[in-house]
């Protein structure tokens, strides 16, 4: 349990929860899919802090919500503060259910990771996922019902595109959707969901995510590398050790990317998180929001009530008086205060050094393209 706090008694900003539809598009919007740390598949999951750390806890982000933050406050606001629904797409939740099935793809020995076997976790994956969310099968009730058949197909069209940039039968991930958290000397935590992690026999750490989104990738990706080193940083936090790579496969592009963070570099990411933060605090104390208008609003649930396009935003929220809440009046209930959930995998790769290069990660895809820099970690 955690206490999250706010400087002026108005709603804490909360980058957990129950599922309002923000937190579907963890890490990358729409350019992800729209799946993230609260979608249906991991709500069991919870935190992996001891009570001491969370004790320190002052604030709390996701790599989601920093980027929504960057984006556009009002963007922030709306899914943090408001917690205001949005309902999921069909690309998000075609988003999830990719995901879910190259989850379980992993749980199969290597000889049977094939792509018949990842087509045919499809459906009851899907059946999984519209049980867990209702919302999910109502995508395709009544005259939608026709579009399932062709939607499953499209997300076979991913899965298959998967097996282009990547061999399962050579892998043996050392984590799959695992959370990660750290809090920081600040007393800022940090969490998100990783979907892949990779150890080599040497200790080298590949953090890989799937993109699953149909969008134009290029309004996504400062925000997909900026999800990648958020991970890149909790994980140097917690485990002592810079990813030595971070891999960024586009299911539909059919393309692998690969950026090499180091430690300088996460050090500034970390500083440009705190002054993030910092400017949160400040917005929050102000309850001043602005508009930002940008490509990424095509893909906005809340253009309704957004100044951008004549839309009026409601009243900011005033402090719920829940049971527990703290001085503030805040929440002092953060449901990600348990034991998480073991992540699953053996911790190393399946096969040695020789076959990937350098690094000795395996199964290398042929497209990989060279490392790649971006600029997406400053604040807003
Ligand atoms: S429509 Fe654009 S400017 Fe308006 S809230 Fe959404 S992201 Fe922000």
């Amino acid at each position: 349990m955690t206490v999250e706090t706010s400087p002026t008694g108005v709603p804490a900003p909360r980058d957990t929860g129950p599922q309002s539809g923000a937190d579907r598009s963890d890490g990358a919007g729409a350019g992800d899919g729209g799946r993230g740390s609260e979608h249906p598949l991991r709500r069991h999951r919870t935190s992996t802090l001891s009570a001491t750390e969370l004790a320190d806890v002052r604030g709390s982000l996701s790599p989601s919500r920093a980027a929504d933050f960057k984006t556009c406050p009002l963007l922030y606001r709306y899914r943090t503060i408001d917690r205001l629904p949005e309902v999921p797409t069909t690309d998000q939740v075609r988003g999830t259910l990719v995901h879910a099935v190259l989850e379980k793809l992993y749980e199969l020995p290597a000889e049977q990771r094939t792509p018949a076997a990842a087509l045919a976790l499809l459906q009851p994956e899907w059946q999984r996922l519209a049980e867990a969310e209702p919302a999910t099968a109502e995508l395709f009730a009544g005259d939608a019902a026709s579009g399932l058949e062709a939607w499953l197909a499209s997300a076979g069209e991913l899965l298959d595109g998967y097996f282009t940039v990547e061999d399962p039968q050579r892998l043996e991930p050392a984590e799959r959707e695992s959370l990660i958290e750290v809090v920081l000397d600040t007393g800022l935590r940090l969490r998100g969901f990783v979907d892949r992690l990779d150890v080599s026999p040497a200790g080298d750490i590949r953090v890989v995510d799937y993109k699953t989104g149909g969008s134009p990738r290029e309004a996504f990706e400062a925000r997909a590398l900026f999800q990648l080193k958020f991970y890149a940083l909790v994980l140097w936090r917690t485990r002592g050790v810079v990813p030595r790579s971070l891999r960024l496969l586009y299911l539909k592009d059919r393309e692998a990317c690969d950026y090499s963070p180091d430690a300088d570099e996460l050090a500034r990411f970390e500083r440009n998180l705190g002054a993030l933060w910092a400017a949160i605090e400040r917005a929050t104390a102000a309850r001043e929001f602005p508009a930002k208008r940008s490509r990424l609003c095509d893909w906005c649930s809340h253009q309704a009530r957004c100044p951008e396009f004549g839309g009026t935003p409601p009243p900011f929220p005033e402090p719920a008086a829940e049971p527990g809440a703290g001085a503030t009046g805040m929440p002092a209930t953060d449901p990600a205060g348990a034991p998480a959930a073991g992540s699953a995998g053996s911790g190393v790769l399946a096969d040695g050094a020789t076959a990937a290069g350098t690094v000795g990660f395996v199964g290398e895809p042929a497209s990989a393209s060279p490392s790649r820099g971006g600029d997406a970690d400053r604040p807003a």
